[in-house]
């Protein structure tokens, strides 16, 4: 239902005309669908992340199943960009706007964890996913690939672009992705984070 509900807020900041009203709520119905549609690869995606746990920089099959699948979408994917072998960007459409949608995937050092509330360690000492980047890697990849359907169908024109950001446990990818210039066509990106809550908010630079 999380990443339902912030599939439904991402539309809203796509779509902001008021004159879209009624076709934005058609929209919300294809966002959903798309939801439903690639849920059971989803969560399959995130919980075969969850279970690799690979960390900064290792995160070689996790940044492959997320990859091959935007591929599989229809997706033109780069790998390996900005000098790190395991991010990468997948793009689908033309002009503008162009949206992106941040997908983080890397876990944390000596947090192994079966999927439990109390502490469980899978292995003693090894690795885990503290904070849920296997979720955010996989909703994130869900919600490009609805924006991707709507461009696909016509409902949208642009560009998306879902980036595969690597080590944000320890080295923060993203930002030697900004430095490569990834994001200077960019118009508006979209990001969230797993937590105990939702809530929303938007950033101006
Ligand atoms: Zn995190």
């Amino acid at each position: 239902m999380r990443i339902k509900a912030f599939l439904v807020l991402t539309l809203c900041l796509v779509i902001s005309t008021s004159s879209a009203q009624k076709k934005m709520s058609e929209t919300k119905k294809a966002i959903i669908a798309s939801v439903e549609k690639h849920k059971s690869n989803l969560i399959k995606i995130s919980d075969a992340i969850w279970a690799l746990a690979e960390t900064a920089f290792e995160e070689n099959q996790s940044s492959k199943i997320l990859s091959d699948y935007a591929e599989q979408q229809g997706f033109t994917v780069e790998r390996g960009v900005a000098g790190m072998p395991t991010a990468f960007v997948a793009t689908y459409g033309s002009g503008k706007p162009v949206i992106s949608v941040l997908g983080e995937f890397d876990a944390l050092p000596g947090l192994s964890q079966n999927t439990e509330p109390t502490k469980s360690p899978i292995v003693d000492g090894e690795p885990g996913h503290g904070c849920g980047h296997n979720l955010f890697g996989a909703g994130s990849l869900g919600a490009a690939v609805a924006i991707k359907e709507l461009i696909e169908n016509g409902t949208l024109k642009g560009t998306i672009k879902f980036f595969g950001t690597p080590s944000e446990e320890k080295y923060f990818g993203k930002i030697w992705m900004v430095n490569a210039g990834l994001w200077d066509d960019v118009d508006v990106n979209i990001s969230w984070h797993p937590s105990a809550e939702i809530k929303a908010d938007v950033k101006v630079l």
